[in-house]
């Protein structure tokens, strides 16, 4: 777990964030960070940056640190192209799945303990969940989950074919 990537993500890559997140990579996330704020993290944390804007992305190479600027606009892309830089595993693993909100690890609920934080109706059709033990917040395997791994899969198939370009 130790030598596994970790991220500081960009002010304009909130969504970006979240996704790594939910493969459970640890990735800070702070909407008002400066540059030099985010390269002074990066240094002490050893954070990959990952960035839109080509200024920061230069002057973090620059400093010697790991930049991965992103010119992609669909998720699949930049997930792949992320992964194709950093080796991240494109796929859910719940063991390791960090809240969104605020990268915490998620722990397995037991289900009679967040019955009043769901709805009924999910309550009684699903028995796996899990909860973030900084915000409370209570996640399942929802009608969401269908759109996330169609996300992967594709992000997983265009990875492929990064890789294959960049052996040409
Ligand atoms: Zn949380």
């Amino acid at each position: 777990m130790n030598n596994e990537p970790r991220f500081i993500v960009d002010t304009m890559l909130g969504t970006v964030a979240r996704w790594l997140r939910i493969l459970g990579y640890d990735t800070v996330y702070d909407k008002s960070a400066e540059d030099w704020q985010i390269i002074r993290r990066a240094e002490l944390e050893k954070r990959i940056i990952v960035t839109r804007d080509r200024g920061l992305h230069i002057k973090a190479i620059k400093s010697g640190l790991k930049s991965i600027l992103l010119w992609e606009d669909d998720m699949p892309d930049r997930l792949a192209h992320i992964a194709l830089v950093s080796g991240i595993q494109l796929g859910i693993d719940f063991n390791r799945t960090r809240c969104p909100e605020d990268n915490t690890i998620l722990v397995k609920a037991e289900k009679e303990k967040i019955k009043s934080k769901v709805p009924p109706g999910v309550y009684s059709v699903h028995n796996d969940f899990w909860e973030c033990p900084r915000c409370g917040k209570v996640y399942w395997i929802g009608n969401h989950w269908r759109q996330i791994e169609k996300i992967l899969k594709e992000a997983r198939d265009k990875l492929e074919i990064l890789k294959v370009k960049s052996r040409l």
